[in-house]
């Protein structure tokens, strides 16, 4: 597609990934280990402590600690700077350093959000952006 098609017509875009809900009946509530807590509190800004909850499993989740699941969002609104950089063919890299200077929340910082409440577990953040350059 031509960039000036893109850039004139595009006015946002919105990733998003489906991760697993902890089991309300069964999950356990704890202080997170001192490198989660470190890279959550820096990511947030937000101040230690941190806790969070973990699955544990039981008959209403048939042992697997999860029940249900809930989306994580990224929106991406093309401002005028993101639309003259993809105007001017600009780099991967040098758009997405101007979108994270313009502060969009990536799906990472969304799925430790809902982390901190208690939603979900770290390590089904972790599973469901792997694939994300963030
Ligand atoms: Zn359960």
């Amino acid at each position: 597609m031509e960039s000036f098609l893109l850039s004139s017509t595009i006015v946002g875009v919105v990733a998003q990934r489906l991760v697993r809900r902890l089991c309300l009946h069964c999950k356990k509530e704890m202080k997170a280990d001192p490198e989660i807590e470190e890279i959550i509190s820096a990511e947030l800004s937000i101040a230690k402590p941190i806790t969070l909850a973990k699955p544990v499993g039981c008959d209403k989740c048939f042992n697997t600690g999860y029940s249900g699941r809930v989306g994580l969002f990224e929106i991406l609104k093309v401002t005028s700077d993101v639309r003259s950089m993809i105007l001017n063919k600009a780099s991967d890299q040098a758009i997405t350093k101007t979108i994270s200077a313009n502060g969009m929340k990536t799906l990472r910082m969304a799925g430790y959000q809902k982390v901190v409440d208690k939603i979900t577990s770290y390590e089904e953040v972790l599973r469901a952006t792997l694939t994300e350059n963030i």
